[in-house]
């Protein structure tokens, strides 16, 4: 790479790459336009922990902080299903197989363990509160906020869903962006602990109170605690505005959750409400001098608690490329697209279709009954069946076959529940072998200690 190496972003995306361009023997500078997480309270009402999983474990295991992070996270083995007017939620589990967990970890102890990671490689050099504003490519420079400006050879654009650098590339002319808007919206809340600092829920689940057009969701964290997400169209939220219908709303739809939070009306008007939706981007990168990751190339809407996974895989992906052609970055950036485009589009269609799954699926007997009967042919044929929740949470399998192999597998499952006498068995050991290279036993077990 010719001229000072840079990435945009020190989020999950830009601090792992920092780690793996040290390990290719590359100086970098991070400029962050935060504050430094680690030495700063981030604000409460903004995704305080998140759902990790097999692909962004592996990147994780490859660069030698697993151990670290393991400390952090909470395994959960199933979604909890809060019913209305059942008060006894019901575990269904994520899988058969003991790996089959996700893990609850906190965005900000996750993000902070990078950091360290990358500075640890004493190649990296990180500058907080550098807000970039936008990429001279003619010059080479690179333009902040504040009007200063630094030189740069390469600019890796790891900047999140509204990234500077994408407009920057989109002005050259070589770069198409569809942002989609969901017409939900989401905001966080927070379940204290108990008492005697007892979590007032169970913490190895992820918690959901399925109600059709909107649902809670909850996560544990640590120090007792749960983050707990309310996502629903956009008008219901234009109709929250006062504590006493606040209040109305959670009683009426969430009476037991609304119980173990005293003070839910004031959070609900003090934290934030964020809005979701789905990055488009074609013309991830330009020239050898620029380079779009993680959400800045394809953020996604959360339900398939993927974003960060898949960019942290993205990172994997691209760290690839540039290793087998370190003297040619163009070439190495478009065959890193071309690799993970179609991969990332079939991601961000599963996980606009598993809001509908986690409101309304969960609670529906139709989507129980084909459920089940999934894992109970995976029981049967392993080697050829894997639910779709599986492949995009426990695999590394690429997200476009998973939801191809998805798609044949639902077609297959659909006629077998109307019409019984289909010979089920005989159709999915027709089903292709699933890849033998997947990482089925948990990848933790790699873990560098
Ligand atoms: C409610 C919610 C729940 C989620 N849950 C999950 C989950 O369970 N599992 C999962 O895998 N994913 C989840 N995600 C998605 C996940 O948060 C993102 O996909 C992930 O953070 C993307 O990482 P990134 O590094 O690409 O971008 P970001 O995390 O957005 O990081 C970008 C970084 O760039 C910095 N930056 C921005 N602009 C500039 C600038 N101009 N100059 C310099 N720096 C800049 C930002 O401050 C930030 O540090 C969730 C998202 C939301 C909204």
């Amino acid at each position: 790479m010719n001229g000072p190496v840079v990435i945009a972003g020190a989020g999950p995306a830009g601090s792992l790459l920092a780690i793996y361009l040290a390990r290719q023997g590359h100086d970098v500078t991070v400029y962050e336009s935060r504050p430094d997480l680690r030495r700063t309270d981030i604000g409460a009402g903004r995704s305080i922990n998140l759902a990790l999983a097999t692909r962004g474990i592996v990147p994780l295991v490859d660069v030698g902080v697993i151990d670290r992070v393991n400390e952090i996270t909470i395994p959960m083995r199933g979604r909890m299903v809060h019913a209305v007017g059942d008060p006894t939620p019901e575990l269904q589990p994520y899988g058969i197989h003991e790996h089959e967990v996700i893990h609850s970890v906190s965005r900000a102890g996750l993000n902070a363990i990078l950091l360290d990671a990358a500075e640890a490689t004493g190649r990296v050099t990180i500058e907080f509160e550098r807000r970039l504003e936008a990429v001279d490519f003619d010059r080479s420079l690179l333009r902040f906020h504040d009007s200063s400006t630094e030189p740069f050879g390469v600019v890796f654009g790891a900047d999140g869903a509204n990234s500077p650098i994408r407009q920057s590339i989109i002005a050259q002319g070589t770069c198409a962006f569809e942002p989609e808007m969901l017409d939900h919206d989401y905001k966080e809340l927070t379940v204290p602990p108990g008492d005697d600092g007892t979590y007032l829920l169970d913490p190895y689940a992820l918690h959901i109170w399925p109600r059709g057009e909107f649902m809670l969701i909850a996560l544990a964290n640590p120090g007792g605690d749960f983050t707990v997400t309310l996502f629903a169209p956009s008008e219901t939220f234009d109709a929250l505005t006062s504590a006493e219908n606040i209040r109305s709303f959670f009683n009426q739809n969430f009476p037991e959750f609304a119980a173990l939070v005293p003070d839910l009306a004031q959070q609900f008007v003090e934290n934030p409400t964020g809005k979701l939706g789905t990055v488009r981007v074609t013309g991830w990168s330009y020239q050898n001098q620029a380079v779009l990751i993680g959400d800045a190339a394809h953020g996604i809407v959360p339900f398939h608690g993927q974003g960060m996974n898949a960019a942290m895989e993205s990172v994997r992906v691209l760290d690839r490329h540039l290793r087998a052609s370190p003297d040619n970055l163009t070439a190495a950036f478009a065959a890193y697209e071309n690799e993970r485009k179609p991969d990332t589009e079939a991601i961000a269609d599963m996980a606009i279709g598993n809001y509908i799954e986690m409101r309304a699926g969960v609670i529906d007997p139709g989507y129980l009954a084909k459920r089940k009967l999934a894992l109970e042919l995976q029981r049967r044929h392993p080697a050829h069946l894997s639910p779709r929740y599986n492949m995009v949470m426990f695999s590394t399998m690429p997200y476009a076959e998973a939801r191809e192999r998805a798609s044949r597998q639902g077609e297959i499952i659909e006629a077998a529940v109307a019409d019984p006498s289909i010979d089920i068995d005989t159709l999915i050991s027709g089903l292709p072998r699933l890849p033998d290279n997947d990482p089925l036993a948990d990848p933790r077990a790699l873990s560098t200690s």
